[in-house]
């Protein structure tokens, strides 16, 4: 099966956005992982000739997990487990919040290969939001606008030589 990549991130940061984008418009659902019961979150994508699977893991639904940061911790384990490269999408309007650096938490801990991505930097050029995230402990940032598609190609250029 194709290498997968996961995005995560708290809700909001932007990942439906993100994935969206990068994902082809018509794509085969293949994937099974373990605890997904919503197809929707896997999208078949290829980039410089490399297919990989995009995992928006915002819509895995974690079988009556009610609890918010709970939930988003799940989804930081079961990336980091599975995942062959990981996109950490943080938002760069609203800067970091417990959600945030709970997520970078786990994700220090996992050996495979974390993109710290902050989004919602729209204007190219102006990325001096970029800078308090090197807190999280995951390396350079990225900056990105899922939305205008401002830096996502430049980023995947690296990802895809990851897997
Ligand atoms: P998710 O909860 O992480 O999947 O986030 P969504 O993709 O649903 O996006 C949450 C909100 O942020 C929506 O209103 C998006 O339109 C907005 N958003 C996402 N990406 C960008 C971006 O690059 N720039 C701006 N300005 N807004 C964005
Ligand atoms: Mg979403």
């Amino acid at each position: 099966s194709l290498p997968l990549v996961a995005v995560v991130g708290r809700p909001n940061v932007g990942k439906s956005t993100f994935v969206n984008r990068i994902a082809q418009a018509d794509e085969a659902i293949v994937h099974s992982m373990r605890g997904v019961t919503r197809d929707r979150s896997y999208h078949e994508s290829e980039w410089n000739g490399v297919k990989f699977t995009l995992v928006d893991t915002g819509g895995i639904e974690m079988g009556g997990e009610d609890d918010f940061q709970a939930s988003i911790r799940h989804q930081a384990f079961v990336a980091a487990e599975q995942a062959d490269a990981i996109v950490f999408l943080v938002d760069g309007k609203t800067g970091i919040n417990a959600d945030d650096a709970e997520v970078a938490r786990i994700l220090r801990k996992t050996d495979k290969p974390v993109f710290l991505v902050v989004n919602k930097l729209d204007t190219p050029g102006r990325t001096d939001e970029i800078w308090e995230f090197y807190q999280l402990g995951i390396g350079d940032p990225w900056p990105v606008s899922a939305v205008h598609g401002h830096g996502t190609g430049d980023l995947l250029d690296e990802v895809v030589v990851a897997l």
